[in-house]
């Protein structure tokens, strides 16, 4: 391995770090703390040819590959033990054409840099609710965030990408050049090949309307129902989420509600800020605020509103679900679990995938749930490992208590590591055409660290 591994070092113009040199303790690490894999070496990409050099070496000498793009898998899919990681963070150039309102950029790009460039331009390719999460993994997902009712998911706006796939050779894609392959990276999770240019339509976008109101728990039934009526018929320039949320140490909370557990709406409104002010107004009618910071500002600053609740190397354990319809029974359901959150890092989120997602038609692309209207994650995101088991018994009874009340398949991007069994599910209707792209594209599985099509 370790000559092997010298001839891959010679042969990519990126580094190959190894167990034994300085930095590969940074190098091993992924967003979720409770991943402790190490690796045979972590290859940082330079370019597409170091990408087609690592996956040429993955496949020859039998390793595990595991392709890292913004490291926030919460199932630790950018490390393994043992594995050859295809670390892409070096690939974040972005460039933006004005006239034809398309971004390319570079397979490991995060969010933030993607945000910064687009905005500049007065434009933005719709993304998820964190900055410092990558455009690969949530494109190939899915993607769902404050923008998805006005103008789709993520992968709903990708409308090329160049990949490489599990035998190295380097495909553009597109509906024309390879349509299924192109149909399975828009919701197929990364089973497919590496993506090394992701290639957007843009939409205008100037300052937006957000931010999060908090409530007391005893009007939670009130706020989720009003939110229920609210969304299923809401301007698409709305984009926001009900959650639950303990009050966290900031200026706009009241120093004596600090600490407490609080049902909040977190809003996103694209349209005129006199007309949003009007829509918003609604939630204040349901119920006092304990407290809110709703103002005008940047997509990109509410973009990374939550960031610094979610440092790098907090603990992880994640469930998803997706609903057709929030009936009276799920809304106690949550009000019960969501009162009990147990740390100010976990959360509930319910995001709306009405609007412009139900534009597609459900086998236009992979994602397989366009029938939902909402797609429920329950995070657990805690500090210290001391409390691991106290946390993910948190998330699985909320699960337990929701799942009845939702569809049986969760977001992949929301799954966790313990939620393979439930792939097909996840999936959902477009399972079966996967499979037959998996077994066309990626017969022997070299790319088996995701929520896994397995051919
Ligand atoms: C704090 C936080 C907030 C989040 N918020 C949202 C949100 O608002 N909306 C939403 O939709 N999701 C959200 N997610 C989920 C997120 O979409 C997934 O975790 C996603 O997989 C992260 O992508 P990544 O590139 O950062 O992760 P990675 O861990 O690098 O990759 C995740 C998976 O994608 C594959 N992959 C990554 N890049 C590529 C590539 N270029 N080519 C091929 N395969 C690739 C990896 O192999 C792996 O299987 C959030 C996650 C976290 C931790």
């Amino acid at each position: 391995m370790t000559v092997a591994l010298d001839t891959l070092a010679h042969r990519v113009s990126g580094t190959v770090v190894r167990p034994e040199d300085a930095d590969y303790e940074d190098a091993r690490h992924v967003y979720n703390g409770m991943i402790d894999a190490h690796p045979a070496a972590v290859v940082r990409c330079a370019s597409t040819d170091d990408v087609v050099a690592t996956v040429r070496y993955a496949a020859e000498s039998g390793s595990p590959l595991a392709v890292r793009g913004g490291g926030h898998s919460v199932p630790g899919f950018g490390t393994a033990d043992g594995a050859i990681v295809a670390d892409l963070s070096g690939l974040q150039s972005v460039e933006v054409e004005d006239g034809a309102r398309t971004a390319r950029a570079g397979g490991g790009t995060t969010w933030h840099r993607l945000n910064d460039v687009t905005a500049a331009h007065g434009l933005a390719v719709p993304g998820g609710i964190i900055s410092s999460t990558g455009i690969g993994g949530l494109t190939l997902g899915g993607g769902i965030g404050y923008l998805s009712r006005g103008y789709g998911l993520t992968c709903d706006n990708l409308i090329a990408a160049e990949v490489v796939t599990a035998d190295g050779s380097v495909l553009t894609v597109d509906e024309q050049e390879h349509p299924d392959l192109f149909w399975g990276l828009r919701g197929g999770g990364g089973n497919f090949g590496v993506v090394t240019r992701f290639t957007y339509r843009c939409h205008p976008v100037a300052d937006v309307l957000g931010g999060p109101m908090f409530f007391e728990l005893a009007d939670a039934p009130a706020v989720l129902a009003y939110f229920r009526e609210f969304i299923a018929t809401a301007p698409r320039e709305y984009g926001g989420f009900p959650g639950f949320q303990i009050a966290p140490p900031l200026p706009f909370v009241p120093e004596d509600r600090v600490g407490d557990p609080l049902i909040m709406v977190v809003s996103c409104w694209t349209g005129s800020v006199a007309e949003g002010e009007r829509v918003l107004e609604g939630f204040r009618q349901v119920a006092r605020p304990v407290a809110e910071h709703v103002g005008v500002m940047p997509l990109q600053a509410l973009n990374s509103a939550f960031d610094a609740l979610l440092p790098p190397g907090l603990q992880h354990y994640w469930k998803a679900a997706f609903v057709e319809e929030l009936t009276d029974e799920a809304i106690a359901a949550h009000v019960e679990h969501g009162a009990r959150v147990p740390c100010v890092n976990s959360t509930m989120h319910l995001y709306p995938i009405n609007g412009a997602v139900h534009d597609v038609a459900p086998g236009a692309t992979a994602f397989g749930h366009r029938e939902a209207n909402f797609a429920t994650v329950i995070a657990g995101m805690w500090p210290d490992p001391a409390d691991n088991e106290a946390n993910t018994r948190w998330v699985k009874d909320y699960y337990a208590a929701i799942a009845p009340h939702s569809q049986p398949g969760g977001y992949v991007n929301f799954a966790s590591a313990d939620d393979q069994s439930r792939v097909a599910d996840n999936y959902g209707s477009n399972y079966s055409r996967l499979l037959e792209v998996k077994r066309h594209y990626d017969p022997g599985n070299l790319f088996r660290l995701n929520q896994n099509i397995a051919p």
